[in-house]
């Protein structure tokens, strides 16, 4: 029927389980015909014990509700309650590795003023893990992130996504994997999906908060710096510093930690293999399922 769903997929909707070849939405929803609404990405693991495990799903769902309540849309829920749903839907579908989507959209509005309800909705979909087996071509891109004066982008809002899907589709169409957007002011921001970290000398560097998406794998990222005693410095940097760096990569829920092979015609000298990126990403893996790990 589709890669998301067939005719026993279970959705979490409004309070109840129902299958998504059932669901139904009203055309006339103000998220559907202007991009106003908001949403999560999330994974599940299975565990190194059998288990099944939400990574970050405390910090995903009070990201759901900040992003919610950014752009003045009505939200009830607890994390509490969406966590369990979540559980129980995984359980319903029988899936450990995961990727999980709450939506919160509106009811039907062709006007722009608030309303008084919102809905939700929570789909899962198998995802194994990915962790780059291959490093990826990136293009900075000639599109940047939206202006912040203009949207709150700190928000994951579903209409900022058209920015998003421009940038990845002009990087394809070029030749290169992924694209790499800058700010307004001319500084790197993030991937269409992901943030971006750079290494050189031995520092690791990423984009400050402000213009980009505070991603929860970049707060994971910068946790396991301070763990491991590695220098981390957010700050402004322009896509010319990033070419005088040893390697990059990105981080996000779905791409996970994934490395760049070279940005436009730069080539990352550092090996994969060598860097405080890979090692970042072999540290990840065994976070989100449970392992131990030898830290070397
Ligand atoms: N930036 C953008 C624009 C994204 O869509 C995502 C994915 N949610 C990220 C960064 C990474 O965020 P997270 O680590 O929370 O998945």
């Amino acid at each position: 029927m589709s890669t998301y769903y067939n005719q026993n997929t279970i959705l979490y909707y409004n309070g109840e389980y129902l299958k998504a070849a059932d669901a139904r939405i009203d055309l006339y929803s103000q998220t559907f015909h202007y991009g106003y609404g908001v949403f999560e990405g999330i994974r599940s693991y299975r565990t190194e014990s059998g288990d099944t495990k939400i990574f970050k799903a405390v910090e995903h769902y009070d990201r759901l509700r900040a992003s919610a309540e950014a752009l003045n849309m009505p939200y009830h829920w607890s994390a509490e309650e969406l966590i369990d749903a979540t559980y129980e839907v995984l359980k319903q579908n029988n899936l450990q590795n995961a990727y999980i989507r709450p939506l919160v959209f509106a009811p039907a509005n062709m006007g722009f003023n608030k309303n008084t309800e919102s809905h939700i909705v929570i789909a899962v979909w198998e995802m194994g893990l990915f962790l780059g087996e291959k490093n990826l071509r990136v293009m900075t891109s000639p599109w940047q992130r939206p202006n912040p004066l203009g949207f709150k982008i700190h928000a994951k809002a579903t209409g900022h996504y058209v920015n998003s899907i421009l940038a990845s589709q002009d990087a394809k169409a070029k030749g290169f994997d992924e694209a790499l957007l800058i700010d307004m002011n001319g500084h790197v921001a993030e991937g269409p999906g992901a943030n971006m970290f750079y290494e050189k000398d031995g520092v690791v560097y990423t984009p400050s908060l402000g213009n980009i998406l505070p991603g929860i794998t970049r707060a994971t990222v910068i946790e396991l710096c301070e763990e491991l005693g590695i220098e981390l410095v957010e700050k402004h940097f322009t896509p010319a510093e990033l070419k005088t760096a040893d390697s990059a990569f990105f981080c996000g829920t779905a791409a996970e930690v994934v490395g760049f092979e070279s940005l436009d015609d730069y080539t990352f000298p550092q090996p994969w293999e060598n860097s405080i990126g890979k090692k970042l990403q072999k540290i990840y893996k065994a976070k989100v399922t449970e392992a131990g790990v030898a830290v070397s």
